[in-house]
């Protein structure tokens, strides 16, 4: 399967026992339909996670196409304040998250994740988004 952003082909990235595809290029990510469920900790953070998705015709951004189908991808706020935006196939295949958005959603809704989960996005991400430098810690 190749990236939708820079059809670089992804690899099988493992997050706990959710098979993701990832791009080493973009650090983009794909998950199959139902697989982001399985980051959530428990049945309340499921619900969570996906109470603020929202679509919405309306976003302006470049559309990109979904790596199974290759339809046009719709664009999703994913957040509370309707910041983070991501690909969703029109068919249900999938979604896709552009480098580090996986982690912004989880930190700006503050959905309880598994630990092994978010430890290995923060591996992964740590540089964009998670490094504090030294006097802020
Ligand atoms: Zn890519
Ligand atoms: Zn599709």
């Amino acid at each position: 399967m190749d990236c939708p952003r820079c059809k670089n082909t992804l690899i099988i990235l493992e997050l706990d026992e959710i098979e993701t595809d990832y791009c080493t290029e973009c650090g983009g990510i794909w998950f199959d339909k139902g697989e982001l469920e399985l980051i959530a900790d428990n049945e309340k953070a499921v619900k969570e996670l996906l109470s603020y998705f929202s679509k919405d015709a309306d976003i302006k951004e470049k559309s990109i196409s979904c790596p199974i189908c290759k339809k046009k991808m719709d664009k999703v706020y994913v957040d509370k304040n309707k910041k983070i935006i991501i690909d969703e196939c029109p068919e249900g295949h999938g979604l896709w998250f552009d480098k580090g958005e996986i982690l912004e959603l989880i930190e700006a809704n503050e959905i309880k994740v598994k630990n092994n989960i978010i430890s290995i996005l923060t591996g992964i991400y740590r540089d964009k988004i998670y490094t504090k430098s030294p006097e802020e810690q």
